[in-house]
């Protein structure tokens, strides 16, 4: 197989494990040096570094909780400094906080916005002054910016829905200097966030499935290898959904 992104940089944030792990995978077997960060599984994010290497590529695995801004911005600068640049930054780090509004805390809402909203922003506004034409920024949303259709998801669905406010407008900033900036939107996809047995998964693909099973990271990631390649300079601001018809 051809390598579509040989001798690129690329940091993924939240890269540990789940979709994050596959996106950092899934780029290392396309030839990009990585680093990614993690917040709390450091043996988990150092086994990764390992497989990485293995293909024959830089990889480095950075502790930043993306609550921190502070944190966020110099690991930017260590992929930066470490990796000699930087042309592909892939925002996944998450959290899911799930609850009725009588008993959402306002710690749980900031932090979903602090990790889900402010380091995306951060992350991009810090790598962006790296970046040259050609490069790519791509944002872990999810399907439930267009639809929640549950209760205890409003917070949630915010902080997702904000990604596509904020794609359509940096679009319009990093249009003219060659860099693209999309969204990829998951639905259930089978990770520690969201296994996929139990009753809600049962449920979830019994009554809102198209394609009734959960989509699997290495989809998610090969949706986002697309993207970070050569052939989608013309596609920025847009989300773009992944989600087995969950939205259909
Ligand atoms: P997981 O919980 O399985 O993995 C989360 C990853 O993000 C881990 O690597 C974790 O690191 C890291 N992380 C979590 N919090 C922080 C933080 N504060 N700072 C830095 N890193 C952090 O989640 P998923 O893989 O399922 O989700 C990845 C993204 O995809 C998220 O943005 C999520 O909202 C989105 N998504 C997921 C869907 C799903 O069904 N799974 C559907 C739609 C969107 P550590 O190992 O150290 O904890």
């Amino acid at each position: 197989m051809s390598q579509t992104l040989s001798k690129k940089r690329a940091l993924v944030t939240g890269g540990s494990r789940g979709i994050g792990a596959a996106i950092v995978r899934r780029l290392a077997r396309e030839g990009a040096h990585i680093a990614f960060t993690y917040s709390s599984s450091a043996a988990t994010a150092d086994k990764l570094v390992a497989e990485v290497k293995a293909l024959g590529v830089q990889a480095i695995a950075i502790q930043a909780d993306s609550a921190d801004a502070s944190a966020v911005l110099a690991a930017v600068d260590r992929t930066v400094q470490e990796l000699g640049g930087i042309d592909i930054l892939v925002n996944s780090a998450g959290v899911l906080k799930m609850g009725p509004l009588d008993e959402f805390s306002l710690a749980d809402f900031d932090q979903t916005v602090a990790v889900n909203v402010r380091a995306v922003f951060v992350a991009t506004q810090a790598a962006a002054k790296h970046m040259r034409k050609g490069a790519r920024i791509i944002n872990i949303g999810s399907c439930n910016a267009e639809r929640m259709p549950f209760q205890g998801g409003a917070v949630y669905a915010m902080s997702k829905s904000a990604l596509q406010g904020l794609v359509q407008g940096l679009a319009r900033d990093l249009g003219p200097r060659g860099i693209t900036i999309n969204n990829v939107q998951p639905g259930p996809i089978n990770t520690d966030m969201n296994p996929d047995q139990g009753e809600f998964a049962e449920m979830l693909k019994a009554q809102y499935m198209a394609v009734q099973r959960y989509g699997s990271a290495d989809e998610v990631a090969a949706m986002v290898a697309y993207l970070a390649g050569p052939e989608t300079g013309y596609v920025t601001g847009a989300s773009l959904t992944i989600d087995g018809g969950f939205n259909a």
